[in-house]
């Protein structure tokens, strides 16, 4: 009983300090140069000290990710991959398994229009120096882009390309993944609202407080316009463009999304938008819509619960899935 009372006095004696004291909070945040694009790390946090080693942190992680995964750093994990699993299976780390093992669940969906060998072709683009490969090269090269060549040996922890020709790049998937590992270490560090984005791949935790935060999907061909604005809380949201890195040949925008059945510059969208809970989905998926185009796409979009998209196709024009129709219509 008396330790009962203490309790309670101690109670009242909380609640009559609480009002005086203060929780003052705000928003921290960042950009910068990584992975080849800008990403920026937002939070919602009462220490300054702390949310800006929190922040520090988000950026190490996509640092040693970048290290690990971007196939141009010859010193890369990625880049060893390229080297050898066409020879040899390759013992590497569990995190290059898991996000391929992820990337070729998008390759069986789509049968093969998300395929991370598109680097196979992939790789005789450069988009800032304006050349793409030639009939004869994508003819000699397009065999080796295909998924089903990719063998993963999870047991082992290794990988092996079937065809010794095939080359990855997880840039369709790789971004996505290192924004959930952000949003995780900020979660564990007991964050509750955050954004990240890296390029056009963006996880929104938590919301504006007392509303969604306005996430704008950029007009493909006006820069600085939107072309939709949406209120989201709790998703990730993915953007594949036409608009990104690209050269024009005469008629023919060549841009950084292949078709894997041709070689070339994916055509039929200007922009495909996907919402799914993590943005490693969001981010593989938005790319392989953009490869399906608007009727396959999606088709594929709305087989998949809580997975959305909004679509921009070639004449400019918006296409929603079911769940964001339904959701629209008052
Ligand atoms: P961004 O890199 O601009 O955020 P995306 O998420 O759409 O855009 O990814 C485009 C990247 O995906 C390309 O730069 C390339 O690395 C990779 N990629 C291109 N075509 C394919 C494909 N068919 N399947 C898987 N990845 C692809
Ligand atoms: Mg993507």
């Amino acid at each position: 009983m008396k330790s009962f009372l203490k309790t309670f006095f101690f109670c009242c004696l909380l609640m009559l300090a609480l009002p005086a004291v203060q929780v003052h909070a705000e928003w921290f945040s960042e950009d910068t140069q990584l992975m080849g694009t800008s990403v920026s790390v937002e939070l919602w946090g009462e220490d300054e000290a702390r949310s800006r080693q929190l922040i520090a942190a988000v950026l190490a992680e996509f640092q040693r990710l970048d290290l690990m995964m971007n196939p141009w750093n010859p010193a890369s994990e990625l880049a060893r991959i390229n080297r050898e699993a066409g020879r040899a299976a390759v013992v590497t780390t569990p995190e290059i398994l898991w996000v391929v093992e992820r990337a070729l669940y998008y390759s069986r969906l789509s049968e093969g229009a998300f395929d991370i060998s598109f680097a196979s072709v992939g790789q005789h683009y450069d988009y800032r120096q304006g050349r793409a490969p030639g009939d004869e090269v994508i003819a000699r090269d397009r065999d080796n882009i295909d998924y089903r060549a990719i063998e993963l040996d999870l047991d082992a922890g290794s990988i092996r390309f079937a065809k010794p020709g095939l080359q990855v790049d997880l840039g369709g998937i790789a971004k996505g993944y290192a924004v959930d590992r952000g949003i995780d270490l900020l979660q564990r560090a007991g964050v509750e609202s955050a954004v990240i984005s890296a390029g056009g791949d963006s996880r929104i935790l938590g919301d504006l407080g007392d509303r969604p935060r306005t996430i704008g999907i950029r007009h493909p061909r006006n820069r600085n316009e939107y072309a939709v604005m949406i209120p989201l809380a709790d998703t990730a949201i993915s953007t594949s463009g036409d608009y990104e890195r690209f050269f024009m040949q005469g008629e023919v925008r060549v841009h950084h999304i292949l078709d894997p059945d041709t070689g070339r510059s994916a055509q039929g969208l200007q922009s495909a938008s996907v919402l799914a809970p993590l943005a490693v989905d969001s981010d593989a998926l938005s790319t392989t819509v953009f490869v399906l185009g608007v009727e396959r796409g999606l088709q594929l979009v709305n087989s998949l619960p809580g997975v959305d998209a909004i679509l921009i196709d070639g004449d400019g024009k918006l296409h929603y899935s079911a769940e964001l129709l339904l959701s629209t219509r008052p």
